[in-house]
């Protein structure tokens, strides 16, 4: 699944490629995708211009004069910069063709991706309740330490919940708590000031290295396949259940937390 990383390095691939282009057309091939591609979305976009193309949590947005068009990547979605003799598969739903032979394609097997239309973003009902940005300074250890006060919840499916901040996928939460010495089945209420300090820096620290690593990916986005794939990144214990501690040389072990999979040291983790 496109993690937040993924996302961003998406965004940062089409940007500069897209932003300030006037659009032609808007291919649908499929509309059926999680939530329908609106009927009407096509015949909204033709003839405006790409103004910036930003992100909130996992959705991407590409401002138009009067909108902006939502776009999240769901499950196995992947946007990508194609040339015009590169025929669609059955998988291409949607294609945003802009002047000068620009295309960008939107690929989606399992389709639980969306293409949506707003003309206010900060109201749309997908987008009212996110949290903060795990990147930004609203997101800090005051601000973690006073959400986790009120709540029961192990900590880690709480770091996850994306109105407590957004972006933080298993993955990530799985490294940061690890790389935090903290359980992730302790109650969110029982962190201190100083563990939710740890934790917001050891977020963020592993969710800027997998961006980093992923703009190595930047020059893919024209030609070939064209998407940015899973990183390949050096994970500490995520998926490694049975294996040694990196840093105590215990075995790693693993428990469910919030129906998904928590891989934890248990020396390490208090
Ligand atoms: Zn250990």
């Amino acid at each position: 699944m496109p993690e937040l990383p993924e996302v961003e390095t998406t965004r940062r691939g089409i940007a500069p490629h897209i932003q300030g282009r006037l659009i032609t057309e808007l291919i649908v091939r499929n509309s059926q995708l999680r939530w329908p591609v609106p009927f009407d979305l096509a015949q909204r976009v033709q003839g405006q211009r790409v103004k910036e193309v930003t992100r909130r949590a996992k959705y991407l947005f590409l401002h138009l004069d009067s909108g902006s068009i939502i776009i999240h990547l769901g499950m196995s979605g992947s946007l990508s910069l194609v040339q015009d003799t590169e025929p669609a598969g059955k998988h291409d739903h949607l294609e945003l063709h802009f002047e000068q032979d620009i295309r960008l394609r939107y690929t989606d097997p399992r389709r639980f991706g969306c293409w949506l239309w707003t003309e206010d973003t900060r109201q749309h009902p997908l987008l009212a309740h996110l949290g903060p940005e795990p990147l930004e300074a609203e997101f800090n250890a005051e601000y973690l330490y006073q959400k986790a006060r009120k709540r029961r919840q192990a900590v880690k499916p709480f770091i996850m919940d994306n109105s407590v901040v957004v972006g933080v996928g298993n993955i990530y939460a799985t490294e940061a708590l690890f790389l935090s010495g903290i359980d992730p089945r302790r109650p969110a209420h029982s962190l201190s000031e100083r563990e939710c300090q740890d934790l917001v820096g050891h977020i963020r620290q592993v969710l800027a290295q997998a961006i980093e690593q992923g703009g190595t990916t930047l020059r893919d986005f024209i030609g070939g396949d064209g998407r940015p794939g899973y990183f390949q990144q050096q994970l500490q214990v995520y998926g490694r259940s049975g294996q040694t501690c990196p840093r105590c040389h215990g075995l790693l072990t693993q428990v469910r937390l919030g129906q998904r999979t928590s891989v934890y040291c248990p020396e390490c983790q208090h």
